[in-house]
């Protein structure tokens, strides 16, 4: 952690771009070849404005959507264009689908979603349903959704354990990458009581853990508010506000420094910076140095 000696400033060392988000943007940037090439991903690589403008400036284009689900629409012939997929991965008929495109096509999915994704299918084949802890509208668990043929439940609450249709004794239970580590524990004992049975398998990503982990030491250090820096529809980043919330500190969202709350943060003598998986460092350095000049 880096600290300034006037007001504390704390910047802890998982704010940023996590490996699997920090590998994606780096295949699309070298894949455009400096712009000398379109490579096109299919939904936004990463939740950030800025961070996208500066790809598209890169001959980085979007198509698609962020589900990754409907048709792309391609605006070149270019023989030498790539399909890139994202981070969050996708299910294997929209790899079909992407394949068909008759582009190069290039797979970013982070290992990590990868890894689930290996064990989902390892388990539909012996017959296991699978209960996956997370957003039923978020790509990385619409992809995963793609290995469990076609047996496979989403769950974020008791209440949607509750409906869950009788599974038999074959269940396997994983969680979306960015979820709470708690939540997930507290929901897989709830499942449980239902199918004893149940695998649970460990699946948060070890990124996740570790920024969860740094907002808990914040706290511990007797942080007095946090600023948390990360695209408004960034799932992860909007987790940790809720996270620093759950300690009972205020948490300031913001994307860029032009949405510090200036006024507002200069009643704090110790302030903690985060940032979502998606924050680019040139706009967490941005803010570490207005918070310094407060
Ligand atoms: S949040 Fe975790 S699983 Fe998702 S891209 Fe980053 S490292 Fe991979």
């Amino acid at each position: 952690m880096d600290t300034t000696q006037e007001r504390e400033i704390i910047r802890v060392d998982s704010a940023g771009f996590c490996w699997g988000v920090k590998r994606a943007v780096d295949m699309a940037e070298e894949l455009s070849e400096s712009g000398q090439r379109r490579v096109y991903t299919d939904g936004p690589l990463i939740h950030n404005k800025q961070m996208m403008a500066k790809l598209t400036a890169s001959n980085i284009k979007e198509v698609g959507d962020y589900q990754s689900k409907s048709e792309v629409e391609l605006d070149t012939n270019d023989a030498s264009a790539v399909m890139l997929v994202r981070a969050h991965g996708i299910a294997p008929e929209r790899r079909e689908y992407l394949k068909s495109l008759g582009l190069k096509f290039k797979d970013a999915t982070c290992p990590d979603v990868g890894i689930i994704a290996g064990k989902l299918k390892l388990h539909a084949k012996k017959g296991f349903s699978a209960v996956i802890f997370g957003n039923p509208d978020h790509p990385e668990v619409i992809g995963l959704l793609g290995y469990t043929a076609g047996r496979g439940y989403a769950v974020q609450t008791k209440e949607d354990v509750d409906q869950l249709p009788d599974l038999g004794d074959q269940i396997c239970m994983v969680s979306q990458t960015t979820m709470f580590v708690d939540d997930y524990n507290a929901l897989a004992a709830y499942l449980k009581e239902r199918f004893p049975s149940v695998v649970v398998l460990d699946t948060i990503c070890g990124a996740t853990k570790e920024r969860q982990t740094d907002v808990l030491k914040l706290v511990e250090q007797g942080i007095e508010a946090v600023v948390v820096i990360g695209g408004k529809h960034s799932a992860n980043t909007v987790k940790l506000v809720s996270l620093v919330e759950r300690y009972g500190r205020p948490a300031f969202h913001i994307e860029t420094t032009a949405d510090l709350d200036c006024a507002a943060l200069r009643k704090y003598n110790k302030i903690g910076v985060t940032a979502g998986a998606s924050t680019p460092n040139f706009i967490i350095d941005s803010v570490y140095e207005a918070l310094k000049a407060l």
